[in-house]
């Protein structure tokens, strides 16, 4: 038979029940408990006092630092939930502290409770049963748990980006392939690779360059081994940017353990060090270069040190001293010159405040030669400012003073050539300024040579000749041509002197314009004899002027009174006499115009004349000089010319005259004329004895003639074509011929029409 529970014995069940119960009625909102067992008084730290009778709320009301559980509301939630459905309801893992009795503060708890009704006969609701589990320890656990877990999978992926993201390339062989599990972008791009391309394979079928280069035999050892191996600059040969190149490696190869020790493959870590490798090679080569740039040039090294007075020298050093080997410091003092001894000390004094030393001095060698030697230091202090060392070097430059002794000596004989000179002598730069004068120049001037630097010469000219001659420097400076200009310059002295100067452009030896050199040549002299010579020839042609002119008059007067008389043979005579008067004045006249165009007083009567009418007039005339000679006339109607008519005139006479004179062997001389919009042209041709081309331009000159033995043939004095030309010029107009030599000359002339009348 089925042993039965006793009577009351389902209150001690409840009592000792190890679940936690707490009978609650049903009247909202204050669940009055209404009975509770141990367990539940143990778990919450109650005694049945404090609980039987009251409102559930009351005596478990909420943490007020509690306030994200709203436990209060949720616990509501369940005992309607369990009322109304009349079904056990259950809260999981919710927080609900429990206060610390006798105090004000709290107990932090998790619980799972569960809220069961407990029906009547009729099936309503009579009370409920609260039984709440105590679940903080295992909530806890759970935090710590996750917590735990998180720490492991975060740490798991900071290795990994740290593994990524290492700015060394790292990477790691499984199994004797060396098959890639792990490699990081470094790595990759140091190999020029993907992470795709490598993962999974063995390393050497991709790498396939760098097979057979010994690699594989490192990996090798250390995989069987276990020994690490550490390479340094090591070069490898890397497939990058299309290519082949070879770079430089730091690597380390260590065994990579599996967690029983086993060793299953490599881990490699790579730095490329191409460019400290290249940086390092370069400064070796600086460094060799340097020393083999101090070698060349001569230079000796020294190190000073001023504690101990020490030094070390280089063998230069020492053969600069007329040393074999370097000797000791003393040895090298032993040897300056006496008289540079005490400078020396000086220099030296001064570099430990300057922290330079700088010095040139003699020594005396062996063979008893004096060298120059100039010694250049740097001063290396402590950090309190302490001078500890002088490191610096020794140049001979025994060659270089010889030079500017010699160099200083020929200037000086130049400056005396120059300065003896009776010339001035000047340079300037490229901009114009003078940068040298000699003494003759500053005589002249009286002021000194400091005051013409970096000044323009023309400073001095007189103000009348300035603009002319500073324009034509100017002008020659643009186009770096030479130039000759005439101008008067006041003298200190208080005299104006004539000078030509003329200036020829200097090129540096690259090849660019470096200025002028230029003299400036006293012509006052000249000039004065020049002046002398037109007064002369101005007074003399017009003192003869008057008696020819009375000697024209008797002769005509004489000429006539013979033909009345009927004595035909002494009347011809005496026209004879009356042209050879006419070739004197016209020679006269000639004489006169050359002084009044030197002294600028030839005078001009400008006014408007029918052009062809006096032409053909002055043309009849002159076909009347000559028998041989025909003037063939080949001219278009000109129409009325602006000018001075008289001047024109003679101009046209003397070309017809010259080309009749210069013709001695023809019969025909042709006079045309052409005319454009602007320009009336005439032209005298003549199939004469021509020019010869190096003559062409001089016919103008003033004095010029046709020379040799032809002097005597042609009578004249070479004044004609000077006087034409200058009238031309001052009636605007151009002169000019074309020749050849033995063919005959064409001179022509052409004046502006611009403004004429049509
Ligand atoms: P002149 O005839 O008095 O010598 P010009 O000034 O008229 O002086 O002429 C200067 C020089 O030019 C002459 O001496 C001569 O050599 C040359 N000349 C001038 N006209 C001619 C010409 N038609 N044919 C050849 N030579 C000429």
């Amino acid at each position: 038979m089925v042993k039965k529970v006793p009577e009351g014995g389902y209150k001690d069940i409840f009592n000792c029940s190890p679940a936690t119960i707490l009978v609650m009625d049903i009247d909202a909102p204050f669940y009055t408990i209404l009975d509770v067992n141990e367990a539940y008084l143990n778990a919450t730290n109650s005694t049945r006092e404090e609980l039987v009778g009251k409102s559930v709320f009351g005596a478990f009301p909420a943490n007020p630092t509690d306030e994200v559980s709203k436990n209060i509301e949720r616990t509501i939630f369940s005992f309607e939930q369990a009322i109304q459905t009349k079904k056990s309801h259950t809260m999981y893992n919710y927080r609900y502290d429990i206060p610390i009795r006798g105090t004000d503060k709290f107990e932090e708890r998790w619980w799972t409770t569960t809220n069961t009704p407990i029906l009547d006969e009729r099936g309503d609701v009579v009370y409920f049963i609260h039984s709440p589990a105590n679940v903080t320890e295992l909530i806890k656990l759970g935090e710590r748990e996750k917590a735990g877990v998180e720490a492991l999978k975060n740490q798991r992926k900071q290795l990994y980006s740290t593994f990524m993201q290492a700015p060394v390339g790292i990477a790691i062989f499984k199994g004797p392939d060396y098959v890639v599990e792990l490699i990081n972008p470094p790595l990759c791009e140091l190999y020029g690779q993907t992470p795709e391309g490598m993962i999974g394979k063995p390393v050497f079928e991709v790498l396939t360059h760098a097979k057979g280069l010994g690699f594989e035999e490192l990996l090798d050892d250390v995989r069987l081994t276990g020994k690490p191996f550490r390479g340094h600059d090591l070069p490898a040969p890397i497939y990058r940017n299309g290519k082949l190149e070879t770079v430089y490696l730091d690597f380390v190869y260590e065994p990579f353990r599996e967690d029983d020790g086993s060793i299953s493959g490599v881990i490699a870590v790579a730095t490329e060090v191409t460019e400290q490798v290249y940086a390092r090679q370069q400064l070796e080569e600086a460094e060799e270069r340097a020393r083999l740039a101090v070698d060349a040039v001569g230079l000796g090294t020294f190190d000073l040190n001023l504690l101990t007075g020490e030094m070390i020298t280089s063998k230069q050093f020492a053969n600069i001293f007329g040393y074999d080997e370097p000797v000791s410091r003393h040895e090298y003092v032993k040897v300056f010159h006496p008289a540079d001894l005490e400078s020396r000390k000086k220099a030296h004094e001064a570099a430990l405040d300057a922290g330079k030393l700088l010095y040139e001095a003699r020594v005396i060698w062996p063979d008893k030669s004096t060298h120059w030697v100039k010694v250049e230091g740097k001063v290396y202090y402590d950090t309190a400012g302490k001078a500890l060392r002088i490191l610096g070097t020794l140049l001979d430059i025994t060659g270089q003073k010889k030079a500017k002794e010699a160099l200083a000596e020929s200037e000086q004989l130049l400056r005396s050539i120059t300065s003896a000179a009776p010339t001035t002598l000047w340079m300037s730069d490229e901009y114009g300024l003078i940068t040298y004068v000699n003494q003759t120049w500053i005589d002249w001037t009286g002021m000194p040579f400091e005051a013409h630097i970096g000044t323009k010469w023309t400073g001095h000219i007189v103000e009348e000749d300035k603009e002319n001659a500073a324009e034509k420097f100017e002008n020659a400076l643009l186009n770096r041509s030479m130039y000759e200009v005439e101008f008067r310059i006041n003298h200190i002295d208080g005299t104006t002197h004539w000078c030509v100067a003329n200036g020829r452009p200097q090129y540096r030896r690259d090849g660019s314009f470096s200025g002028y050199i230029g003299a400036c040549v006293d012509i006052t002299e000249q000039k004065y004899m020049q002046q002398q010579k037109d007064d002369f020839i101005g007074i003399a042609s017009h003192e003869l002027k008057t008696p020819v002119t009375s000697l024209k008059a008797y002769t005509q007067v004489l000429e006539r009174m013979l033909q009345k008389k009927g004595d035909v043979r002494e009347a011809e005579m005496i026209g004879r006499m009356d042209g050879q008067l006419n070739r004197l004045t016209s020679l006269i006249g000639d004489l006169l115009d050359v002084t009044k165009i030197n002294s600028g007083k030839l005078q001009f009567n400008n006014q408007e004349f029918d052009f062809n009418t006096a032409l053909e007039d002055l043309l009849e005339d002159l076909q009347r000089t000559t028998t041989k000679h025909t003037i063939v006339k080949k001219l278009v109607p000109a129409g009325l010319i602006h000018g001075d008519k008289e001047r024109i005139g003679q101009v046209i006479t003397n070309l017809v005259t010259n080309a009749i004179k210069y013709s001695p062997h023809s019969d025909k001389i042709i006079v045309y004329t052409t005319i454009n919009d602007n320009e009336l042209t005439l032209c005298v041709q003549d199939f004469g004895i021509g020019i010869a081309k190096k003559n062409l331009n001089k016919v103008f000159e003033q004095f010029y003639r046709v020379s040799g033995e032809m002097q005597h043939t042609f009578p004249g004095l070479g004044l004609g074509l000077y006087i034409s030309s200058e009238i031309i010029k001052r009636e605007g107009g151009r002169i000019w011929v074309t020749s050849e030599e033995g063919k005959g000359s064409t001179f022509c002339f052409a004046l502006p029409i611009a403004n004429r009348n049509k």
